[in-house]
């Protein structure tokens, strides 16, 4: 079987990025040294259960909102604390700073603009549009810094349902949405505020990775593979575009869900992958299907 990879698939640079400091900061310690995560360093079981064993821990829960508890008495003193790519609200950052532990911030600089771009315009007074999953951390985290004047949108019905702000208006959007749903709420918004101040902010490997699904397409893929965790969100994005194109399309996780029968039927596969998985299991994925 011809398989065709994706140019831009798996780690993003800033996951990577997180990834390698708190990798960095465990080899850097003791052997007892502990580094602890606030909340899922990221949405791959398989790549965490490796980040386990060399002592990257995962305290806290997914949205970095619930009080972090860790065994105090049969902590190394050495052990560190470390954000997310995701980032985290100003709140939470004053939280995990009181915490007894070495604070690290592997925030990714693309969210952190996004963060910057919110904080500056709230504080001149702008009501914030943030195009997003309210439920997503990165969207809790950047919340924290519209003063209270934040509006999470996920929709035209939601843009529609936004008050007639008396001040300014800043949009953003959380920085892996699709590009082309954030220009129609973009369309819509600048009718309402005209004035509005509008920032693309979804990142470059956001978008790398959305366009890459339509170059598999325009490469021959009669079927499209995206390897990630069930749980990921830009893996669960990527699968909903692949669909979007009429091409048969399968979430997998590893290699080890392929199934012979159901590949077999295809001359020439597309995979791509989201933001947090490895590079071992994309490559894993990709000789199994060679070999079919
Ligand atoms: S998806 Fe974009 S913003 Fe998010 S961690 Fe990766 S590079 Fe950074």
């Amino acid at each position: 079987m011809k398989v065709i990879r994706a140019q831009s698939a798996g780690f993003c640079w800033g996951v990577e990025r997180a990834i390698n400091i708190a990798r960095g900061l465990a080899s850097d310690g003791g052997e007892d040294r502990r580094v602890y995560t606030d909340g899922p360093l990221i949405h791959n079981r398989q790549m965490m259960e490796r980040m386990e064993a060399e002592g990257v821990r995962e305290v806290g829960d997914y949205q970095s909102q619930s009080e972090i508890e860790i065994d105090q008495k049969n902590q190394d003193e050495d052990s560190v604390l470390v954000v997310r790519a995701h980032g985290i609200s100003p709140e939470r950052r004053q939280y995990l700073k009181s915490l007894d532990l070495p604070f690290n911030d592997a925030t990714c600089p693309d969210v952190g603009i996004i963060a910057g771009k919110i904080k500056n315009h709230a504080r001149k007074g702008y009501d914030i549009v943030v195009f997003g999953d309210p439920e997503h951390p990165e969207v809790i985290g950047l919340m924290g810094y519209a003063e209270g004047r934040g509006h999470v949108v996920c929709s035209l019905d939601d843009v529609e349902a936004l008050p007639a702000f008396s001040g300014g208006v800043c949009m953003v959007s959380q920085s892996t949405m699709f590009s082309h749903e954030y220009k129609a709420l973009v369309d819509r918004v600048f009718e309402k505020y005209p004035q509005a101040q509008i920032f693309d902010t979804i990142c470059g490997a956001t978008k790398e990775r959305q366009s890459g699904v339509s170059d598999l397409v325009e490469q021959g893929a009669e079927a499209i593979i995206v390897i990630g965790g069930r749980h990921s969100a830009n893996t669960r994005k990527l699968v909903k575009l692949a669909e979007s194109y009429e091409k048969p399309t399968f979430h997998i996780e590893t290699a080890e869900e392929l199934n012979a029968d159901i590949f077999g039927r295809f001359e020439t596969i597309g995979v791509t992958a989201g933001a947090s998985t490895p590079e071992f299991i994309i490559q894993s994925v990709c000789e199994r299907l060679e070999a079919v």
